[in-house]
């Protein structure tokens, strides 16, 4: 450790140097000789010294620098304490990169960090195993040069990182990635994929049976209610007893008719669909249709149906399945309504998205209930929905067609007062005729 040198030391001895030398050269009758030696001493001692520090900073491999005494022992004290607590905060900061790199070995998933325009910067074993990328030749190159995936681009395109994206893994197409885009720090984005094929396996097993157990289901119901049928036209239906066993038998027979085919949509709109089967929709027909329909429909209720509809907007997209979920919306309006009530329908722009609306004065549904009425068999009251034949499928439906056609819904209900259904088109599937 060197005393500490201020610089009015440091002046205060190259003046008794030069006045010393001054002094002898004096006495020995020749100053300027003397000092101007002094002088080029000084000179030569320093870039001896600089020299010594330019080797030291260059080549040394050893973290202590040179011995010397007064201003350069000062100069390399302080380097080796700079130096040294150079190295001690990288030494800290080494074994941070190492539990998170031990961290991110230790996920299920495989990891990869990426810079904000999606360059890999560093990924995990298993992402070796599951992304096929290989290290480090990968490094530097884009996610989405790797990972050639329509369904991966679209993602990429669309942002919302909110829900993850599947696609098959690039080296075993059996295997089902789930993959999530997280942004961290002020420009990493942290990239997860996981393996969920048995997940995805079970998913495709409840799909298959569910549509089996329903298609298998569908030939006996038509058989008994061909009997029931049959028998209702026969004299025993005439006897009041048997007239409402057979009329009991009817309803029921329907209700499950109807729940069966409400499996098979569902089962069948579950399956994601191809971006090629969507074709281009005459809504204004279609909408036009339903309306006419569901007048027919509630002449019992004697509602007032109204409908607004834009005779110019259309869309592109998979015409039974758009059917379905707007016959659904409009078909609940008529089985929750009661008698008298009102039912608006409109189908028009808003901004650049395309509106479908089904508004109604019905008793409305509670805000506890709202965010849940999409689950399949959800009914917020059982025997309401029993009385209407409803079985809790048709908004589950509605929602994974919307899914199909990049559109949301949007549910705005009071209760006690009605309830407005609106789906929200894209502008991407919207199509406007001139
Ligand atoms: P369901 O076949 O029972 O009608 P849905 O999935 O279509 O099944 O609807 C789920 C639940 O949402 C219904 O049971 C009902 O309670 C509620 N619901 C749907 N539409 C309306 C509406 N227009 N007014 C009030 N409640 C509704």
């Amino acid at each position: 450790m060197h005393f500490r040198l201020s610089a009015r030391t440091i002046i205060s001895r190259l003046i008794i140097t030069l006045a010393l030398s001054a002094i002898v050269g004096f006495l020995l009758g020749n100053t300027f000789l003397f000092v101007a030696f002094s002088s080029v001493t000084i000179l030569i001692w320093h870039y001896h010294h600089l020299l010594k520090l330019i080797k030291w900073l260059w080549r040394s491999k050893t973290i202590s620098p040179p011995e010397s005494e007064g201003v350069w022992g000062r100069i390399y004290d302080g380097l080796y304490r700079q130096t040294k607590k150079y190295r001690k905060k990288q030494k800290i900061l080494n074994e941070k990169i190492r539990q998170f790199r031990d961290g991110a070995e230790a996920l299920p998933d495989a990891a990869l960090v990426l810079s904000d325009e999606l360059i890999i910067e560093w990924g995990n074993k298993k992402a070796q195993r599951l992304l096929g990328i290989r290290w480090p030749g990968d490094i530097g190159q884009r996610i989405d040069n790797l990972l050639r995936f329509p369904e991966f681009s679209q993602y990429l395109e669309e942002g919302n990182f909110e829900t993850p994206c599947h696609i098959p893994s690039p080296i075993n197409a059996e295997v089902i990635l789930e993959l999530r885009l997280m942004a961290y720090g002020t420009e990493q984005v942290l990239f997860l994929a996981r393996d969920v094929s048995k997940i995805h396996r079970l998913e495709e097993m409840r799909r298959d049976f569910v549509a089996n157990v329903s298609h298998e289901l569908k030939t006996p119901l038509t058989v008994v209610r061909g009997y029931v049928e049959m028998v209702q036209m026969t004299e025993h239906a005439l006897d009041p007893y048997w007239h409402k066993v057979f009329n009991t038998m009817e309803t029921q027979v329907s209700r499950m008719d109807r729940l069966v085919e409400q499996l098979l949509v569902l089962s069948r709109v579950e399956v994601k669909t191809d971006e090629e089967d969507k074709q281009f929709i005459d809504m204004p027909k279609l909408i036009n249709a339903l309306v006419d329909d569901s007048k027919w429909l509630n002449q019992e209720k004697n509602h007032q149906v109204s409908a607004e509809i834009d005779e110019k907007l259309c869309i592109e997209g998979i015409d039974n399945e758009i059917k379905s979920a707007c016959l659904n919306l409009i078909s609940n309006a008529i089985s929750y309504t009661p008698a008298n009530g009102n039912i608006f329908i409109s189908w028009q722009m808003a901004g650049n998205k395309a509106k479908f609306l089904v508004k109604d004065d019905g008793p409305g549904i509670r805000p506890e209930n709202v965010n849940r009425i999409t689950e399949r068999f959800f009914r917020v009251d059982k025997s309401r929905s029993r009385d209407t034949g409803g079985s809790g499928l048709g908004l589950a439906i509605v929602k994974h067609v919307l899914n199909h056609h990049h559109a949301e819904l949007s549910i705005n209900s009071k209760w006690g007062e009605g309830s407005e259904f609106i789906i929200y088109f894209d502008p991407k599937c919207v199509r406007v005729i001139s």
